[in-house]
């Protein structure tokens, strides 16, 4: 199967200005071969299918740093196992019609929809998986609702969304069972969260030993550690810990960002809750989490993030795009494409896109042999690149905020397979296939 993009004004992932008028040849799923002079040359007859992107800016399909796609906030306490695996297969079917081809699990129970994902059996994103987060008792990801749960009656740890870790050896075992199950990194709770019940946000949750322990084992395995991690008494002791990805990093301060610049650590802001709480979900919704006055502080912090995102741009740190996307549908629906107006708000569009694209593969890279797709290149619209791509009506380099509107993506390919096409007649020769 070949096929041929004509006409393409495309941004490569990295540079603000557009190549023009190329065509995209692409073949086994994968962009073969960029013509940027003599296309009207090529014999179309060469192809089985063609798409002319006159009129349409193309880019590489997007990806989201930080979703879940089965990790439905408390549902693993309110439904069975089969429900989860339904909805997470949804997740990534409406993540994919998004235009996000590929996207980085930042934990749940992800091993079999990423293996239906990746057969063909459901359609959805490509998925670097860390598979089951791990947190220390009493951690962000102890799961338990009440206190008079023990830790065996915990629905998410059975399930292994959730993965229990205290001491060096522990940690070693439960990295390495992740590794097992395929994961492309692990993820590891390293502080205090807001939805968790028993863990302020100012809280350090596992120890440096405990930590290192888990980079060692990533490491072996050629891969890397990311945290979630909020506060930057605990971002210091993950960095000396060699931990390569900070999830959410909003309290950052200016000694922090020296160490996260120096160190070049990867920073994944994830806005998707400032200022707003995730809509929809299982009912009854979640309790709210117990006020606690010493993290009042870092609550009001979170609404606005402005020394985050000074500290960001000014040490030109390097950012992904995530959205932390997971609790319900609905707000996989509502709010994955949403977080491109607080990037473009934030850190401004091209910066914004290249987080989106060709920033996150220089991320993803950091897997090397746990990498499950390393046949071909994401993020960038290159020789070698899968053909995952989109055709966007404007131009999102200078205008991320065209991304919010999910119909201005006219078309999606991941894979060279068109999963969305509403180009008029479906393109030149009107071909879906
Ligand atoms: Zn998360």
């Amino acid at each position: 199967m070949r096929t041929l993009i004509r006409h393409a004004d495309f941004f490569d992932g990295k540079n603000k200005r557009l190549r023009e008028q190329a065509g995209i040849v692409i073949e086994d799923g994968l962009i073969r071969e960029i013509i940027y002079s003599g296309v009207s040359d090529v014999s179309l007859e060469n192809f089985d299918n063609i798409y002319d992107a006159q009129g349409y800016t193309v880019i590489p399909g997007l990806v989201d740093a930080h979703v879940h796609l089965s990790w439905h906030s408390t549902d693993l306490d309110r439904m069975r196992l089969d429900e989860v695996a339904v909805r997470a297969a949804k997740a990534a079917e409406i993540m994919l019609l998004k235009g996000f081809t590929t996207v980085r699990d930042a934990g749940g129970v992800t091993y079999g929809v990423k293996k239906c994902i990746d057969n063909g059996v459901v359609p959805g994103p490509r998925v670097f998986p860390s598979n089951g987060y791990i947190s220390q008792t009493c951690g962000h990801g102890d799961g338990r609702g009440s206190r008079a749960q023990s830790v065996d009656m915990s629905p998410r740890i059975r399930s292994g969304a959730c993965v229990i870790a205290d001491g060096a050896a522990e940690m070693l075992k439960a990295v390495r069972e992740q590794l097992f199950l395929g994961a492309s990194q692990i993820k590891l709770m390293a502080g205090g969260g807001f939805s968790s019940r028993y863990d302020p946000i100012r809280t350090l949750q596992f120890t440096l030993e405990e930590m290192r322990a888990a980079v060692d084992a990533a490491a072996d395995f050629g891969t890397y550690v990311m945290a979630h991690i909020y506060t930057p008494a605990a971002m210091r002791r993950a960095a000396r810990a060699g931990v390569r990805s900070f999830e959410h990093a909003t309290f950052m301060d200016e000694e922090t960002a020296r160490v996260i610049q120096a160190q070049g650590i990867w920073v994944c802001p994830c806005p998707q809750f400032d200022g707003e709480a995730p809509k929809g979900g299982p009912e009854p919704p979640p309790a709210p989490k117990p006020p606690n006055p010493f993290d009042d502080e870092y609550i009001a912090m979170s609404r606005d993030p402005v020394q985050a995102t000074e500290l960001i741009n000014r040490f030109n740190l390097p950012i992904v795009f995530g959205t932390d996307v997971g609790f319900s549908l609905e707000f996989i629906a509502a709010g994955q494409l949403r977080d491109f107006r607080a990037y473009k708000k934030r850190f401004g569009s091209h910066n914004g896109l290249v987080s989106a694209t060709g920033g996150a593969y220089e991320l993803l890279k950091l897997s090397t042999s746990q990498n499950p797709y390393p046949r071909g290149k994401i993020g960038v619209l290159e020789a070698g690149s899968f053909a995952d791509l989109l055709f966007v009506r404007g131009n999102p380099a200078e205008d991320l905020e065209i991304l919010v509107e999910r119909d201005n993506i006219a078309l999606i390919m991941k894979d060279g397979v068109v999963y969305k096409n509403t180009l008029p007649g479906g393109g030149e020769g009107g071909t879906l296939s």
